[in-house]
């Protein structure tokens, strides 16, 4: 077991979010011995350990208390939330700052040369996702019945592949999309890295420490603009 008077930090092992992530830890001044094996590492000036795992696992470990605090995309994390709700577990954690970075869209993209009006258009469709959590509840809100299927990889060649009849999918610059032959054709999440807490409380001196990083964070960001 590790010393559990350190703080804890979940962060993406290797990843869309695991430079950024660093680079935030390093300009709060947190002094890190990286060792690309271990699952933790530990911060030489601070009580830290980070924990690096896949992004999935990381709203989890927060919501069951293991980790203090996260970093993740908020798609990943409402994601997670939308499926413990949906399987009657309760789901607590404090939402402590958005960044700036790891910025992309959840979209609903179709064959490129199809014909498209409106949301309406899905109407019976098959859609292929990794997300289908926030899927069923913008179609919930669009009041259009459709049906998911899930991929966790390779979601964009569905269509071609004769699997679904559409994808709900992660967009950044589109580019992936259009080497598939596929269309963005609506917006269904926007999404940003965050940084969250743990529900239950902290002790005083971890709680110290975190309002210290945030303020750090605050100022970073500050700079800046
Ligand atoms: P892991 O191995 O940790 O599960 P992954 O393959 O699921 O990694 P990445 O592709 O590294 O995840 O993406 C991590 C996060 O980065 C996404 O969940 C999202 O919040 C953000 N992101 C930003 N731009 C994009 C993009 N163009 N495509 C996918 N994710 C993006
Ligand atoms: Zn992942």
């Amino acid at each position: 077991m590790s010393d559990n008077k350190r703080l804890r930090i979940a962060m993406q092992k290797k990843g869309r979010l695991t430079k950024e992530c660093s680079e935030l830890l390093k300009q709060c001044g947190v002094k890190i011995n990286w060792n690309e094996q271990r699952l933790i590492a530990y911060a030489e000036n601070m009580p830290i350990e980070i924990l690096r795992v896949r992004d999935d696992d990381i709203p989890g470990l927060i919501f069951d208390g293991v980790v203090d605090l996260g970093i993740i995309g908020e798609n990943v994390l409402e994601e997670e939330e939308l499926g413990r709700l949906a399987a009657g577990e309760a789901v607590a954690y404090k939402k402590l700052r958005q960044f700036d970075f790891g910025g992309c869209r959840l979209s609903l993209a179709i064959d490129r040369d199809r014909a498209y009006r409106n949301v309406q258009d899905f109407t019976n469709a098959t859609i292929a996702t990794s997300y289908p959590n926030l899927l069923k509840r913008y179609m919930k809100e669009q009041d259009v019945p459709c049906k998911s299927i899930l991929l966790n990889g390779s979601v964009e060649v569905a269509p071609s592949a004769g699997l679904a009849d559409a994808i709900c999918d992660l967009v950044s610059s589109g580019a992936t999309l259009e080497a598939n032959g596929l269309r963005e054709v609506e917006v269904i999440y926007q999404s940003k890295a965050c940084l969250i807490q743990r529900a239950e409380p902290l002790d005083a001196d971890k709680q110290a420490l975190v309002d210290k990083l945030l303020t750090r964070i605050q100022g970073i960001s500050q700079a800046r603009e």
